[in-house]
């Protein structure tokens, strides 16, 4: 095991993604403000789907030069 790898390590994220697939936009369920969150930059729904984001590691644990 090397614990010191920078490489993020990838963890599937439950979120909301717009259903227009021309708009980009996508929030992190976890942030969504109610349970059927619209679309921040066009209003369209969104839909729920999963994210493959790195890890949320804290800032504190690696250690500088
Ligand atoms: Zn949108």
């Amino acid at each position: 095991m090397e614990s010191d790898l920078t490489k993020p390590e990838l963890s599937p994220v439950p979120i909301w993604r717009c259903k227009d697939n021309d708009c980009k936009a996508w929030i992190r369920e976890e942030l969504a403000t109610s349970s059927s969150p619209e679309c921040p930059l066009c209003k369209s729904s969104m839909l729920k789907s999963i994210r493959h984001l790195p890890k949320l590691v804290k800032k504190n644990s690696r250690k500088k030069k």
